[in-house]
């Protein structure tokens, strides 16, 4: 999968394409990762990409102009991507659509700065707006690399373990049970003991029950979406839990 990361501050994004996992994908060509300077699109000899709002008013808008040239200049190089502007007025960002994306061949990333971008690109230029949260940065280049990172590790033979991503957290809406490593026994706090048992559907049945009753605790809403097979709802009952 190719992505295309457009932006005024590319080196924000040296460090965290350059270490693990995603440093291994680009090595291994699971996926490729290119980073362009919206200022080397700047018409004007100062290299503007930000100008004052019309109408007046606080801040810098992004500038239209160098936006879609360097647009035209990916679609040239690599025809067909679908344009998503980092956005805190765009849809939600979730696993739901970390998977539908990585279905994908080709995304363009239009990071934001200042006080956004011109209306004209929002509009006319991107295929839609991602959030990822409601909250606001002061531009849009952490935001695309939470979603190159999201959704690399789900493309084929981007994690070690290629069951990983389907036992995490939200993949299947369940919060993931809790784990352990070594030692036994830490600060005097041991490993529960069926884990230890070498019985694996005795630890399939811990694990549901664990993640199950996590789940209650920090997210009950994400409960109500899940649909448990009969086998689990047998298990989920013999350990008090019912479920709607
Ligand atoms: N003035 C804008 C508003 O009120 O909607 C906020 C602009 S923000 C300071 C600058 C840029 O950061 C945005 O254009 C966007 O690219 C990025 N950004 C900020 N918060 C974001 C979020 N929650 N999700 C995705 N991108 C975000």
């Amino acid at each position: 999968m190719r992505f295309d990361l457009l932006t005024i501050f590319p080196d924000l994004f040296v460090s965290p394409l350059q270490e693990g996992i995603i440093s291994r994908a680009i090595q291994d060509k699971k996926i490729e990762v290119v980073v362009h300077n919206i200022r080397d699109f700047a018409v004007d000899r100062h290299a503007m990409t930000d100008d004052r709002p019309f109408g007046g008013g606080e801040g810098m808008v992004m500038k239209p102009e160098p936006l879609a040239s360097a647009l035209a200049h990916v679609q040239e190089e690599a025809p067909g991507g679908r344009v998503v502007l980092l956005s805190p007025q765009g849809r939600m960002f979730t696993q739901r659509l970390a998977e539908e994306f990585a279905a994908l061949d080709h995304l363009v990333l239009v990071c934001g700065r200042y006080e956004g971008v011109d209306e004209r690109i929002r509009a006319h230029f991107v295929d839609e707006e991602i959030s990822i949260g409601d909250y606001i940065l002061t531009g849009g280049e952490l935001a695309a690399m939470v979603l190159v990172d999201a959704i690399s590790r789900l493309l084929p033979g981007v994690l070690g373990c290629e069951n990983s991503a389907l036992q995490d957290t939200f993949s299947r809406g369940l919060l993931k049970h809790p784990q352990y490593t070594r030692p036994r026994v830490f600060a005097s706090y041991e490993v529960p003991e069926v884990l230890l048992s070498g019985d694996h559907a005795a630890i399939a049945e811990w694990r549901l029950v664990a993640s199950v009753r996590q789940t209650m605790k920090l997210r009950p809403e994400l409960l109500t979406k899940i649909v448990f097979s009969p086998e689990e709802i047998k298990i989920l009952r013999r350990h008090g839990i019912t479920t709607g």
